[in-house]
C-alpha cells in the first residue's frame, strides 16, 4: 500500500534520482518477465489465452495438446485475437465492396429427382386434410408419419429448408397466449409508410457501370455515415453545453432503438431505388455518446436519394405509456406467487399484463406511439473508387472501432465527460430494452412472460450497462448479399492463401474451423466443414483442462508459441521473396491477404491461423 501522495509533496521531476539499488522501489522499476512474456506474445501475434485442445490420432492412439486461438474479438481480451478478427472484417469489407458480379448467382434448377419428392409431399398434404376433415385419426397418423418420411428424403435430396410448417399434433401447446393475440392485433399497431416513391426490388445487388469518353469502364461504389437527432447543442468534447437542458431520455430511446432504424433504412432505400442494395458497416459512438453508423454501399445512389430517404425514415415504438415512474428500483412492485403476478406493494393490486397494456393501445383510436425515432440531419455520403489508397483507408476507418468495447471508444476523461456519461447511463438504466424487460415494472406494466425471477428496474440487458452506452447488440451490420461468404469463409480463404504460399497442407487448421464453430468441442466425430478439401478424419478432439498433467503452465505453452511463430514468420518472409522473384501465380489469392494494414505492415502477422500448430508441427 503506498500512502496518497499530497499534491505538495510530490517531487520535483528533476529530484527523481535513481531509486536505492536493493530497495523496494528499485526491485519494482524492473519490468516483470511475465509481462515482458505477454508483450512479446501480443507483438508476434500470438494468442494470449489459449484453449488447449487434445487430439487423439485415431490410428495411433497418441495424444498431443495443442493450443488454439481464444478468437476474442475485444481487444481488452485478447489483443491478437481481436486485430486477427479485425483483419478479416476488412477482408470481408474489401471483398464485398467493388464487386462487379451477383456474389450469389441463385440456386440450381431443382432435378426431376427433387420435383417428384415435392409433387408427393402435396399428395400426403391433400390425403392428410380430407382425413381430417373426416376425423380418421388413425390415418391422419400414418400420414404425418409418411409426410416426416418424405421431408426426409426431400433434405437428402439435397433441398434447402422446409417445404411447410410442420403439422403440429393436438397435445402440443399452442404457443403462449401473448403472442399468439398479438400476431391477428398486429396490423393496427403498424408503421406508417414513410413518403416515399416505391419501386419493385429488382435482385440485382451490383452498381451501375459508368462509362468514360475514352471508353474505360469504373464503377464507382459509396460511403455513408447516418447519425441521430441533436439533444442539445454540445461542446468539442462531447459534452452537453446545457446538461440540464439535454434530452437524455430521447438520447437512450433511440440508442436502444437505432438497429431498428437502420434496418428500416435499408429496407426503404431497397424499395426507393429498385434494386437490392448491398451495405457493410460498423454501428460506434460519437463523441457525445450517442451512436452512429459507417456503411459501404456497393454500388452508388444519388446523394440527395440517400439524404431523402435517411430524412423520412423513422421507426415507431408502440409500447406502453412511460410518462409515469411509478416505483422505484428501492420501492419496487413485488411478486404475489398466489395470484402469479407482480403487485403492488401496498395495496396488492396486480400490475397492468403486458397484454391488456397493449389492448389499451388498440383501443385508444388516438394513440400515439411511446416513441419515435428518426436520423439527425447530418448525412455524409461520398464516392469511392475501387484500389485506390481511398478505399484502403475508409476500410479502415470502419473497422477502427470494432476491437474496443463501446464504452472503451471514447474514454471519459473530464469531470465534465464522466458526468454526461453518468446521466445517460442513469436514462438507459430506466429505458425499457425489450418487451420482455424488468424495468416495466418501474411503470406499472407486467413485461410479456414476466415471471418471479425479474428483478424491477435492474433487467441484466446489455443496453442498461454503463460501458454499451445503449449499443446493445451487434456493431457490425452486413447485409445478406455483399461477399456471398460467411466470416469463416474468409477465414478460410486465408489459411488457403498462407498454405499456397507455402507449400504445406495440415489437416490441424481445418479440424480447428470445426471446431471452433462447433464451439461445444465434440470430442466424437469431427468433419471439415469446407466438405470438399475433408480428408478421412483421423483425429479426436477434446477440451483439455488448464489443471491437466500434459497441458502445462500458460507461460511454457506461450513461450513455445512465440518461437514457433518467429520461426514462422522468417520462412513466411523468405517463402514471399521466392514467390516474388518467381514467376508468381499467387496473384489469384493476393486481394484476401491483408493488404497495407498501416499500423503493422509485415508479412507474418498477417493470415495465419494455423490452430496453435507451427509450421514443423504438421503431419
Ligand atoms: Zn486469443
Ligand atoms: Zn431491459
Amino acid at each position: 500500500m503506498t500512502a496518497p501522495t499530497l499534491p505538495s509533496l510530490e517531487p520535483a521531476p528533476t529530484l527523481a534520482a535513481a531509486p536505492r539499488p536493493g530497495s523496494r522501489a528499485a526491485r519494482m522499476a524492473l519490468p516483470r518477465s511475465v509481462d515482458v512474456l505477454k508483450q512479446i506474445a501480443i507483438e508476434y501475434g500470438v494468442c494470449v489465452r489459449p484453449l488447449a485442445m487434445r487430439r487423439t490420432d485415431l490410428d495411433t492412439g497418441l495424444t498431443e495438446v495443442i493450443d488454439l486461438p481464444c478468437g476474442a474479438t475485444r481487444e481488452d481480451k485478447c489483443p491478437p485475437c481481436a486485430k486477427k478478427n479485425r483483419r478479416l472484417r476488412q477482408a470481408q469489407i474489401r471483398e464485398g465492396w467493388h464487386r462487379d458480379d451477383e456474389p450469389l448467382p441463385g440456386p440450381q434448377p431443382a432435378t426431376e429427382a427433387q420435383k417428384s419428392l415435392i409433387l408427393f409431399r402435396a399428395h400426403l398434404e391433400f390425403s392428410r386434410d380430407e382425413a381430417s376433415r373426416a376425423c380418421q385419426w388413425d390415418q391422419v397418423e400414418d400420414l404425418d408419419e409418411a409426410i416426416r418420411e418424405v421431408e426426409e428424403a426431400i433434405a437428402a435430396e439435397g433441398l434447402r429448408g422446409r417445404v411447410g410448417p410442420p403439422h403440429t399434433g393436438t397435445d402440443d401447446d399452442q404457443g403462449d397466449d401473448d403472442t399468439g393475440r398479438r400476431r391477428k392485433r398486429s396490423t393496427k399497431r403498424r408503421q406508417d409508410a414513410p413518403d416515399l416513391p416505391r419501386r419493385k426490388v429488382e435482385a440485382r445487388t451490383v452498381g451501375r457501370t459508368y462509362t468514360a469518353p475514352d471508353g474505360s469502364t469504373y464503377r464507382p461504389s459509396m460511403w455513408l455515415t447516418l447519425t441521430l437527432d441533436s439533444y442539445g447543442p454540445v461542446r468539442p468534447d462531447g459534452t452537453p453545453v446545457n446538461p440540464d437542458r439535454y434530452d437524455y431520455r430521447r438520447a437512450a430511446w433511440d440508442a436502444v432503438h437505432f438497429p431498428r432504424l437502420l434496418d428500416r433504412f435499408w429496407q426503404n432505400l431497397r424499395r426507393c431505388e429498385g434494386w437490392n442494395v448491398q451495405y457493410a458497416g460498423c454501428v460506434e459512438p460519437q463523441r457525445r455518446l450517442a451512436p452512429h453508423a459507417h456503411f459501404a454501399i456497393r454500388g452508388t445512389i444519388a446523394r440527395d436519394t440517400l439524404r431523402t430517404v435517411a430524412a423520412a425514415t423513422y421507426h415507431q415504438v408502440w409500447w406502453p405509456p412511460v410518462d409515469v415512474q411509478r416505483y422505484t428500483a428501492d420501492r419496487p412492485p413485488i411478486w404475489d406467487e398466489q395470484a402469479a403476478a407482480w403487485v403492488d406493494p401496498d395495496t396488492r393490486h396486480p400490475l397492468t399484463t403486458w397484454t391488456d397494456a397493449l389492448d389499451a393501445i388498440d383501443d385508444n383510436p388516438d394513440a400515439e406511439p411511446v416513441h419515435v425515432v428518426r436520423f439527425g440531419t447530418q448525412v455524409d455520403a461520398r464516392g469511392v473508387m475501387p484500389g485506390t489508397e481511398d478505399a484502403e483507408r475508409t476500410i479502415r476507418y470502419v473497422t477502427k472501432y470494432i476491437t474496443k468495447h463501446t464504452g472503451d471508444c471514447h474514454k471519459a476523461t473530464t469531470d465534465r465527460q464522466r458526468a454526461h456519461l453518468d446521466r445517460l447511463w442513469r436514462a438507459l438504466r430506466v429505458t425499457p430494452c425489450t418487451d420482455r424487460c424488468a424495468n416495466w415494472l418501474l411503470y406499472g406494466v407486467q413485461p410479456r412472460k414476466a415471471t418471479a425471477k425479474l428483478k424491477p428496474g435492474r433487467c441484466k440487458g446489455k443496453v442498461h450497462q454503463r460501458d454499451t452506452l445503449g449499443i446493445g447488440g451487434r456493431r457490425i451490420l452486413i447485409s445478406r448479399d455483399w461477399s456471398g461468404k460467411t466470416l469463416a469463409d474468409h477465414k478460410h480463404d486465408v489459411r488457403a492463401w498462407v498454405r499456397a504460399l507455402l507449400g504445406v497442407t495440415t489437416d490441424s487448421a481445418t479440424a480447428a474451423s470445426t471446431i471452433s464453430s462447433s464451439a461445444a468441442g465434440d470430442p466424437g466425430q469431427l468433419v471439415d466443414d469446407q466438405g470438399a478439401t475433408a480428408e478421412r478424419v483421423r483425429h479426436a478432439w477434446e477440451l483439455a483442462r488448464p489443471d491437466d498433467a500434459d497441458v502445462g503452465p500458460l507461460s511454457y505453452r506461450l513461450m513455445r508459441s512465440i518461437s514457433e511463430r518467429a520461426r514462422w514468420r522468417t520462412e513466411l518472409l523468405a517463402a514471399k521473396d521466392r514467390a516474388e522473384q518467381g514467376p508468381a501465380d499467387l496473384s489469384a489469392t493476393q486481394h484476401i491477404a491483408p493488404q497495407h494494414d498501416g499500423e503493422e505492415d509485415q508479412v507474418g502477422r498477417g493470415p495465419y491461423d494455423r490452430a496453435g500448430s507451427g509450421p514443423d508441427q504438421h503431419e
